[in-house]
């Protein structure tokens, strides 16, 4: 039975390394059988040139009709001035939402072939493994009411609103605790509950789902200390679990571990496992057009999707084992590069995973 897969490159170094990616799946798939079928639109800034919105409605309906999507990024100085509700990631917040996609897993692993590329000490990040389950669509970014006012004083003020139901918090905690049974058996939930009602509920509903995974261990943890604790002493976490925008914020803390965000993929799934995957990083506009990004953040979204939306854990770990070899031949993009590596482009880069393949 053919996989559709919706293919979204987005905008900035989106395109460049989304086609290594495509490459790698095309790759695959003429090695493994695997049916895929690829189906190509736009989302976000191009598509905001193309369409006039970022998220066009028929290319929603192809997400919808589509088994999986991978994105590149989106966003760019191009569209920083536009009317805020068509700006691009308006475009990527939107699908999220619409395709109910509200659990989003991000690695962060050092490869130990770049255990000099992290700012921390080697001996502080060598061999970290961390996932950090996200709750994506709910809490302060989709919070309403938001916007702006005029006090009585005549002084502007600003508003947001951290909403979180109970149904919300218990499945992403499913999706924690899920996870943490596949992996080391540790749980660690990060909230405010010092200070915010959301909170508060968060950890009554994560101690109740815990009833039902009693071969986890399941800590709590305010996020200012786990700030810290990530850079203090991150091996100490397995699986953290946490709201939208926290996990936003951490997530981003710890890919900085591993060295580069060049490196870091992402799933973001929905009730039935269908997922959009996409690198961790932005469209990073200073380095579009150079052919110099790192694609292997995509290539191993590309991974997750075979492993999560598709079942395929022998492709996705030929894929993440093809990355392991030529990051150990010394292949390396301008943001991993190190004295005495071989400095690649992104176009060479994902030749290089598809010849190991
Ligand atoms: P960014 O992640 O795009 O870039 C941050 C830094 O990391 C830049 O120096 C960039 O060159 C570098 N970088 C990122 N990806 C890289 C890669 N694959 N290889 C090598 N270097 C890489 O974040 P930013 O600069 O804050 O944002 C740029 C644009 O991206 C903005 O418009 C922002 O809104 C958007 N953005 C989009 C997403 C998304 O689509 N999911 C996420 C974050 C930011």
């Amino acid at each position: 039975m053919s996989k559709q897969i919706l293919v979204l490159p987005g905008d900035g170094i989106g395109p460049e390394i989304v086609a290594e990616a495509v490459k790698v799946l095309q790759r695959i798939d003429a090695r493994d059988g695997l049916g895929l079928e690829l189906v190509f639109d736009d989302l976000g800034g191009a598509a905001y040139d193309r369409y006039g919105s970022p998220l066009a409605d028929e290319t929603l309906e192809r997400a919808r009709a589509a088994d999986a999507v991978l994105l590149g990024a989106v966003g760019g100085p191009k569209w920083d001035t536009i009317d805020p509700a068509l700006r691009p990631e308006r475009g990527l917040l939107k699908i999220r939402s619409q395709l109910g996609l509200f659990g989003n897993l991000r690695p962060a692993i050092l490869y130990p072939q770049l255990a000099g590329a992290s700012t921390l000490k080697p001996e502080v990040v060598a061999g970290l493994d961390i996932l950090i389950v996200r709750e994506l669509t709910g809490g302060i970014y989709f919070g309403q009411p938001r916007g702006n006012r005029v006090l009585d004083d005549g002084q502007r003020q600003a508003y947001d609103t951290l909403p979180y139901g109970e149904g919300e918090i218990r499945r992403i905690a499913r999706v924690g605790f899920d996870m943490a049974r596949l992996r080391g058996k540790k749980l660690c939930s990060v909230d405010k509950a010092n200070v915010l009602a959301s909170s508060q509920l968060w950890r009554t509903v994560v101690e109740e789902v815990a009833r039902d995974y009693p071969d986890v261990a399941l800590s709590h943890m305010y996020v200012d200390n786990a700030a810290m604790q990530l850079v203090r002493a991150p091996k100490q976490f397995d699986v953290i679990v946490t709201d939208n925008m926290f996990g936003d914020i951490l997530s981003d803390q710890a890919s900085m571990l591993t060295g580069s965000i060049g490196m870091l993929p992402s799933a973001s799934l929905d009730a039935d496992g269908k997922g959009m995957y996409e690198p961790c990083h932005g469209s990073a506009p200073d380095i579009a057009g150079q052919g110099i990004a790192n694609p292997l953040a995509t290539i191993l979204s590309a991974a997750m999707m075979l492993r999560y939306s598709f079942a395929q854990a022998a492709a996705a770990d030929a894929i993440e084992h093809a990355v392991g070899k030529v990051l150990d031949h010394g292949l390396r993009t301008a943001d991993i590069w190190s004295e005495g590596c071989t400095r690649v482009g992104t176009g060479e880069m994902g030749d290089a995973v598809v010849g190991e393949l």
